[in-house]
């Protein structure tokens, strides 16, 4: 009978892995341009031509290959990342698999030169099909260039499959980011088609997010920085203000390398839940260091997800950190058509937050101040508010008029220079009732009321045991309760300002808290509550009531008091600057 079991060649094996680590061109971007870090490289040029399918040449000038390397590296399972079992717990290379250079061997035409710092001389060769085709000697700088060209030639299937250059493009552009934004300190020079698209000087995190997003991020993206005995994040978040209605840039790095996470990405806008709208997608640059024993190792080279030991804590870790840098800044909402986000912000109020808010006004402090920091963008320069502690009391509001129940425009003199704003009166009563509310119950000041009949709210056994565990910190924001049943709360005091058809739904939040065990519990729980007063306070003829300018202009007084005073509690602006150079622009 005939054998039906055959052992493959190795190149047919080297193309079925291929399947798995180069899908497109980018692939090949990828794996070449982290090849060149391992390498230690400080500067690396990326050239394509139609979007990689025809050519992608990625040149650096890190540590090189000698002549035996060079021969063996596009072999399956070449490595010099590891040796052994151990050292798979402790990688700090990009790659580790050795299987690379071999997919992309086995499905295009490859040319590698290299040259070591201890050769005098090079080693140039050819690859077709994972067989050597030609191997010279030639003269060369230190450093490892490698083209691959034709791709997918020899799988037709496969290059049929790719989407259209402009596609393919998007998938490099995205990965070359990835790779750059982590990799400040290396230069790159990214060529596409003939043009230079990029020419980056090696530089810091910050700068480097600007060569890439644009000047616009130097004045908008907030610093943020961790350290615990989990984690430690550092990083850049996009001001919350100007969040994006398309996912923007979002990127976040384990260990240096770029991952894709939904769950982190619902810790970082959850910490903006106050400030932005739930179709907003906020920006963010943020590295997390774990060590590496606590995290899955055994990443697949193309897949970004990853696997922590202790991805609750993690979560809630980057959803304090974020929350408090955001704590930190302030932002002051201006008009600009001139970007696709509809708000842009001049600068943000320097105004640090102290951690546990007072509602004590200091009197005797100085006004605004012009900024004296080293920015170089005149426009910038001169909307530019720094707000210190309190200075509503030198504030001068000037020429208040309604435009209609709703809307009125007023001016702000700042060093003389007067600032034109509109005002929306209704966010900016909310926000006003909110906070007023959200410092009574956290000062404990808000005196809880005797319902006139015991309020019974039905609760899960499950639930009731862990409500039974944090009840003090219900009583604490004014929620008495009566006693406990097999099925539920009897409630005999709630906070001044909430219903008693809202506790359902605020022991619910609560109890959904305490399950994801939310380190800002308190925080949050007390936020809720603050909001439902604000709505219950709400009524129709609050309006009608400002159009006086004595009450508009206390208005105005008491929501700069606030502590986020230029974003209303729905995520939208209180107050916008207009500014007319931008207006008649
Ligand atoms: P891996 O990166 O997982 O080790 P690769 O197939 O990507 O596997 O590369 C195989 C080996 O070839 C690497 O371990 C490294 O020793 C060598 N190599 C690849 N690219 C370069 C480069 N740009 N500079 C120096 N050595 C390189
Ligand atoms: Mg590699």
């Amino acid at each position: 009978m005939k054998n039906t079991i055959n052992i493959l060649s190795d190149n047919v094996i080297n193309q079925i892995a291929a399947g798995e680590v180069i899908k497109r061109p980018a692939s090949i971007i990828k794996e070449l341009i982290e090849n060149a870090i391992d390498a230690k490289a400080s500067s690396i040029q990326i050239i394509i031509t139609n979007a990689g399918k025809t050519l992608i040449q990625v040149i650096d000038n890190g540590i090189g290959m000698n002549e035996h390397d060079a021969k063996i590296c596009f072999q399956k399972h070449t490595t010099s990342k590891i040796k052994n079992t151990q050292d798979i717990m402790n990688i700090n290379t990009m790659g580790f698999r050795g299987e690379a250079l071999a997919s992309i061997a086995s499905v295009s035409s490859v040319e590698l030169k290299t040259k070591t710092q201890k050769d005098a001389i090079g080693t140039y060769i050819n690859i077709e099909n994972s067989e050597i085709k030609k191997q010279k000697k030639i003269a060369l700088n230190t450093g490892t260039s490698i083209s691959v060209k034709n791709l997918f030639f020899n799988i037709p299937a496969r290059k049929n499959f790719l989407k259209s250059d402009k596609i393919e493009f998007k998938h490099i552009l995205e990965t070359f980011m990835q790779l750059a934004i982590v990799n400040y300190s290396v230069s790159f020079q990214f060529n596409n088609n003939g043009k230079i698209i990029y020419n980056l000087s090696s530089t810091n995190l910050k700068k480097r997010i600007i060569q890439l997003f644009g000047k616009r991020y130097n004045e908008k993206i907030l610093p943020i920085e961790e350290k615990t005995s989990i984690v430690s994040i550092k990083g850049f978040l996009g001001n919350p203000i100007d969040a994006k209605k398309t996912r923007g840039e979002q990127f976040i790095y384990v260990n240096n390398r770029f991952i894709k996470s939904t769950y982190l990405n619902h810790a970082i806008k959850t910490s903006m839940d106050n400030i932005i709208t739930k179709d907003q997608y906020p920006t963010f640059f943020i590295f997390l260091t774990v060590a590496s024993s606590s995290l899955d190792v055994n990443i697949h080279p193309n897949k970004t997800e990853v696997k922590f030991e202790d991805d609750q804590s993690i979560y809630q870790i980057l959803k304090s950190t974020c929350k408090k840098s955001i704590g930190m800044y302030n932002v002051r909402p201006s008009l600009d058509f001139t970007t696709e986000s509809s708000f842009e912000i001049p600068a943000y109020i320097q105004k640090k937050i102290p951690r546990e808010p007072t509602l004590t006004i200091n009197k005797d402090f100085n006004p605004f101040f012009k900024s004296n920091t080293e920015k170089n963008d005149t426009h910038t320069q001169k909307n530019t508010l720094f707000l210190e502690e309190d200075y509503t009391q030198n504030l001068i509001i000037k020429d208040i008029i309604n435009i209609d129940l709703n809307y009125a425009v007023f001016n702000i003199i700042v060093n003389h220079q007067s600032l034109l704003n509109i005002i929306d009166k209704q966010r900016a009563l909310n926000r006003i009732a909110y906070e007023e509310a959200y410092h009574m119950l956290r000062n404990q000041k808000n005196t809880a009321q005797i319902l006139t009949e015991l309020e019974y709210i039905n609760i899960n056994a499950t639930d009731l045991t862990l409500l039974k565990e944090h009840k003090n910190i219900l009583q604490k924001i004014g929620y008495h309760i009566n006693k406990f049943t097999d099925r539920g709360v009897e409630i005999k005091a709630i906070p001044v300002g909430v219903r008693p058809s809202d506790i359902k739904d605020i022991l619910d939040f609560f109890l959904e808290k305490l399950k994801n065990k939310d380190i800002d519990l308190t925080s949050e729980f007390i936020q809720q509550n603050a909001r439902k007063i604000t709505f219950n306070n709400y009524s129709n003829d609050q309006l009608s009531n400002l159009l006086s300018k004595d009450i508009l202009k206390s208005l105005i007084l008491k929501l700069f008091h606030c502590e986020t005073p230029f974003i209303g509690i729905d995520g939208h602006p209180c107050v916008i600057e207009l500014e007319p150079h931008k207006l008649f622009k």
